[in-house]
């Protein structure tokens, strides 16, 4: 067996990693085909980030870990290369995914609807919903020769807690003589996050592929970024300003309507919350926050609670979502011209373009601005840009305009949707049989390092390896 990395090694950006079994007559498995994003383009034409630079001639099949476009995003290339294998995923990724893919080729690829029908039907033909904790069999090649290593390579899908859907992955690989579990670990969310359950640890792992966004930070506790959180709004409220929150559709956006529920709930007395506009500018997030209303099978237990209360988490009076481009600009005009508090989300989450470009441009020069970071901001994205020069009173470049800061930047690590350093490492150590490999993958090098120091002083016996592409 061998595992290889077309992506998320070097960053945490363009997620796609390939196990190999049985190198006389192989057969091969993709783990998520992702986009990649910002400073971990540099270096290529966009043309040479998009192909698939690898033979598909072996792979089997292709598993998804989750739906965001750095795990997804290169999935029509896939299909355009020839690609025609099943695609595994959890059920509500299976329903989630052809929304994102038709967003992405609207945003990055064509307009063209027929070209972009032809894929999503094609995406629509090949795709398996699989639901959390069933075993299914993958398709193997099989040689006449019966002493191949491996005859039977089995999957199961585990929720991450990290966006609806999410999983990570255990392949169970089966020979005549041996028996080895592989785990994925897509991205594994953070414990105490809102909505979603936390990811339980696998029973066993023998090879653990993991990824290592906050492998050298901590985050905040829950009711600390609560505080913060409110904390923000009310200065935002007293000055009559904006609150502008990057986030992407799926996951942070859905995690800040049910914080924002909570508080509006719980001072149902207070009128500056109860006359408080909350934003989301986004058909996308829109459309995302319906299907996480969908499955609410998969919520968390308090989640569920307030339903049975008769809350509505994710629906609730103040919230209005703006839909068409013209709806967006006369948005961005009003909130200019009239001096009350509003509370803003909107993608991309790394402001590295869609509808937050053009509130930052309006509004980032403005004191009585406050821009919220809920996730993290990949290097050479302007998300980071505006996170560094923004509290020394600098300035940034939006749509090749130099804008000047003089909002207050605020960031909340705790709605990451990430495991942080501790929660990663408990993920191992709460395993019964603990891994003899870990590969680290989908981290910048300092918490790449930092997740392998940990990880070695946890298992001294194990092979601690940081992936290489
Ligand atoms: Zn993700
Ligand atoms: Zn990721």
């Amino acid at each position: 067996m061998q595992i290889i990395h077309h992506g998320a090694v070097n960053g945490v950006t363009g997620s796609c990693h390939q196990l190999d079994i049985n190198p006389q007559h192989p057969s091969s498995y993709l783990i998520d085909c992702g986009l990649f994003q910002g400073a971990e383009t540099a270096g290529q034409n966009s043309a040479d980030q998009l192909q698939i630079d690898f033979t598909i001639d072996n792979i089997k099949a292709l598993i998804v870990t989750h739906c965001h476009i750095d795990h997804v995003g290169r999935i029509p290339y896939l299909l355009a290369a020839g690609f025609n294998q099943p695609i595994y995923a959890t059920t509500a990724t299976a329903s989630l995914l052809p929304l994102v893919i038709e967003d992405a080729l609207k945003v990055g690829v064509t307009r063209d609807k027929k070209l972009i029908q032809a894929c999503l039907n094609q995406l629509n033909k090949l795709i398996v919903p699989i639901d959390y904790n069933q075993w299914i069999s993958l398709p193997v090649n099989l040689s006449s020769n019966a002493t191949q290593p491996v005859n039977q390579i089995k999957l199961k899908f585990k929720p991450a807690g990290h966006i609806l859907g999410s999983a990570y992955v255990e392949l169970d690989l089966k020979g005549p003589n041996n028996k080895h579990r592989v785990v994925f670990s897509g991205d594994l969310g953070a414990t105490y996050a809102p909505l979603l359950p936390s990811p339980k640890s696998p029973y066993r792992a023998d090879t653990l592929v993991i990824e290592s966004t906050y492998g050298d930070k901590n985050h905040q506790g829950r009711k600390d970024r609560s505080k913060q959180l409110r904390g923000i709004i009310k200065k935002a409220v007293q000055d009559n300003g904006v609150v502008l929150i990057p986030a992407f559709s799926i996951g942070r956006t859905q995690e800040l309507l049910y914080e924002f529920e909570h508080i509006i709930y719980r001072n149902q007395h207070n009128p500056m919350w109860q006359n408080i506009d909350i934003i989301v500018d986004s058909p996308m997030a829109a459309n995302f926050t319906q299907k996480y209303r969908e499955f609410k099978n998969l919520w968390d237990k308090e989640a569920k609670r307030k339903l049975k209360q008769g809350r509505h988490p994710l629906d609730f009076e103040q919230l209005t979502t703006i839909d068409s481009h013209q709806d967006h600009l006369a948005v961005i005009n009003y909130l200019d011209s009239v001096n009350k508090p509003a509370i803003i989300i909107a993608a991309s989450g790394m402001c590295t373009g869609g509808r937050i470009s053009n509130y930052l441009s309006r509004f980032l020069p403005k004191a009585t601005t406050d821009v919220l970071f809920v996730g993290y901001q990949a290097k050479g994205t302007t998300g980071r840009d505006i996170q560094e020069y923004g509290p020394q009173g600098g300035y940034v470049y939006i749509n090749e305009q130099k804008i000047d800061i003089n909002a207050t930047i605020h960031t909340i690590s705790g709605y990451s949707a990430h495991a942080d350093q501790h929660n990663l490492i408990n993920f191992v150590k709460r395993m019964h049989h603990k891994p003899k490999h870990i590969r680290i993958v989908h981290g910048d090098d300092e918490a790449k390092q930092a997740l392998a120091s940990a990880y070695q002083a946890l298992l001294p016996m194990a092979e601690i390896e940081i992936g290489k592409a």
